[in-house]
């Protein structure tokens, strides 16, 4: 019967009163003991073993949860655990506390009289066995039953998420466990580096933020599960406590850097960075706290922190998505994913939600998920910067091809307008140098114009009294001889009474061209004034000048000037004076000599020629 009993019980006692004591399992089961647990609750933790061993049974309590979790109330659990060995001999088990956070926790009455003290609060080598967790060791004979107290108090989650399990059963979980952890914590390295690679090659901020960020969340979770005690700082309590909210305000901090960042806030609408500064305000305070302030509001101030963060990220994310920013698709999955592992988590530790394996490590793997996102999610964004620069850059080559032809376009414009200016300004220089030509040739007739006489086309009075200081000059110079000859058509007034005044001047133009035809290209003959005529002959000595005033005045007595069928005869009386001038200023007075000779020859009865000599002229 009680072989039979033996059998049965393992199968029964679920079914039994929680009063009942616990059978110790077999084979790889593991057993959650907190069915089977009494607490009683000290709140000012003055009670010692002595006083609570003395406690009557109405003072316990059956712990309704299985993971005993209590929440975050500071008093001190004592929780009280009968077991027995049903089986015929002894296995060798052990009773795991899965949350190495708790402060202080003592084991009553697993071994004779020594007590399990450990906790985070206590050195890691009190622990009976090394381990990340809490492990308590125990020993029953076959049918021993045996009790168990234990005193729980901590500042943060009092949960004791315990559950028992043979030594063998224990090996082989644990083996698992590690490989999981192995491969959690390398998943987690191996994205750090990558991320801190692609850092340092880009020079990205992003990527710094995120290997932070990840960086701390791997430190937070290696706190988390014991192995930070274990292997970082077996002895460093004091830092132990602190560095649990610590690592958990950095992460929030990075992951807001982070997100400002990659989402491109410092480009958004102002309440966006709003939110996102006033957060990180918040990480700074809650850093704070944990460094300097009391751990259990550091702890909590972290948790809502994280909690806040991660759905204004979201909610920020999911906006920024719909404003248009592709990349923020991934990134609201990733902090999806981080909300809801976050929270899972933390409602474990609080206790509404039930442990079980997901929810103690909903963090974890909610962590692992979301990071594997973000770092797709960077890389997608990589790609969509460099498509962003790849277009930038095609509309940089676009819009300098556009200025090239532009500026060919111009610089042909400039080529043809400089060309038609060359050409209408060679144009209008020669039009210019015409017109300043014809002008020049217009000034050189007015010139010439105003050295003649209307009439007769001789020279007038002005350019003979010019020409003749020169003659004079030269002669003078080059010791020649120049002679001076003075013409007066005889009774012209008679001509002009006769025949009229235009009968007049036809005979004067005729008489003028006459004399002129005779006199060489060198010989100079004026319209001295009225019907008088003065010529200069260069290089003519008196014999020579007596012959040729002989020649005119026998040319124009027997040449009548011919006017409208009449012939009007004529008749000259000429007076010259010749010889080499001793004076340069001559010119004048030998005008006076050569009038006085003609003078001398109208007196003479007209149709003349009389030279000035002196002598001849001092005895008249
Ligand atoms: P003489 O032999 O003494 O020189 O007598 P003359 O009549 O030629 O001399 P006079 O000095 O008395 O008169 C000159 C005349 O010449 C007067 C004028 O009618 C005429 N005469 C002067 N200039 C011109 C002219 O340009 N045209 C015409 N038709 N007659 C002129
Ligand atoms: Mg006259
Ligand atoms: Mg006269």
């Amino acid at each position: 019967m009680t072989a039979i009993l033996r059998l049965l019980m393992p199968l029964l006692l679920p079914a039994l009163s929680w009063a009942e004591s616990l059978p110790l399992p077999i084979g790889q089961t593991q057993t959650l003991p907190g069915p089977y647990m009494h607490v009683w609750e000290d709140p000012d933790g003055q009670a010692d073993f002595v006083d609570v061993r003395a406690l009557p049974d109405a003072a316990w309590q059956a712990v309704a949860r299985r993971d005993a979790s209590f929440g975050y109330s500071g008093s001190t659990y004592w929780l009280r655990l009968d077991v027995h060995n049903p089986h015929n001999r002894s296995l060798g088990w052990v009773l795991l506390i899965g949350n190495p956070l708790l402060d202080q926790l003592d084991a009553y009455g697993l071994d004779g009289k020594r007590i399990y003290r450990s906790g985070d609060q206590r050195p890691f080598d009190w622990r009976w066995v090394e381990h990340r967790q809490l492990v308590l060791p125990l020993d029953l004979e076959s049918g021993e039953q045996q009790r168990i107290w234990l005193r729980m108090q901590t500042d943060g989650s009092a949960n004791l998420s315990a559950s028992l399990m043979t030594r063998d059963a224990f090996d082989h979980q644990e083996q698992r466990s590690l490989l999981l952890q192995g491969l959690f914590f390398g998943a987690l390295i191996a994205m750090l580096i990558y991320n801190l690679s692609i850092f340092c090659i880009t020079r990205d901020r992003n990527y710094l933020w995120y290997s932070l960020f990840v960086a701390s969340f791997s430190l937070y979770q290696f706190i988390q599960l014991g192995f930070a005690l274990q292997w970082l700082w077996p002895n460093a309590l004091t830092w132990q406590q602190l560095s649990f909210p610590l690592s958990s305000a950095l992460a929030t901090l990075f992951g807001i850097h982070f997100t400002y960042g990659v989402l491109e806030l410092d480009k958004a609408a102002k309440p966006y960075r709003w939110v996102a500064n006033t957060l990180k305000v918040c990480a700074w305070l809650v850093l704070g706290m944990a460094l300097f302030g009391p751990y259990a509001p550091a702890l909590i101030g972290s948790f809502v922190l994280v909690v806040a963060c991660a759905i204004a990220a979201f909610i920020i994310t999911l906006l920024r998505w719909r404003g248009g920013y592709a990349a923020a698709r991934l990134f609201a999955l990733g902090w999806f994913v981080l909300i809801a592992a976050s929270l899972a988590s933390i409602l474990t530790g609080t206790g509404l939600l039930p442990y079980s394996l997901l929810t103690l490590h909903a963090q974890q793997i909610g962590g692992l998920i979301e990071m594997t996102v973000f770092s797709i999610a960077l890389a997608s964004r990589i790609r969509h910067v460099q498509e962003a620069e790849r277009l930038a850059q095609a509309k940089l080559i676009d819009q300098e091809r556009r200025l090239r032809t532009e500026q060919t376009k111009h610089l042909e414009l400039q080529t043809q307008i400089s060309e038609n200016l060359e050409h209408r300004v060679q144009e209008r220089t020669a039009t210019l140098q015409d017109t300043l030509q014809q002008l020049s040739n217009a000034n050189m007739r007015l010139a010439e114009l105003n050295r003649r006489d209307g009439l007769t086309g001789l020279f007038n009075r002005q350019t003979l009294s010019e020409e003749l200081a020169r003659a004079c000059a030269r002669a003078e110079r080059s010791r020649q001889s120049l002679a001076v000859l003075m013409l007066d058509l005889d009774h012209f007034k008679q001509v002009n009474d006769r025949y009229g005044h235009l009968a007049g001047d036809a005979c004067l133009r005729h008489a003028a061209q006459r004399i002129q035809q005779r006199l060489r290209s060198s010989d100079l003959l004026a319209r001295f004034g009225g019907e008088e005529f003065a010529a200069l002959l260069d290089n003519t000595d008196l014999t020579g000048a007596l012959d040729l005033a002989e020649q005119l005045r026998e040319d124009l007595a027997q040449t009548p000037c011919l006017y409208q069928q009449q012939s009007i005869a004529l008749s000259l009386s000429i007076g010259l004076h010749a010889g080499v001038p001793s004076d340069p200023g001559c010119g004048e007075q030998w005008l006076e000599l050569a009038d006085r000779a003609l003078y001398r020859a109208k007196a003479s009865g007209r149709n003349l020629v009389v030279s000035y000599e002196a002598n001849a002229f001092n005895d008249a």
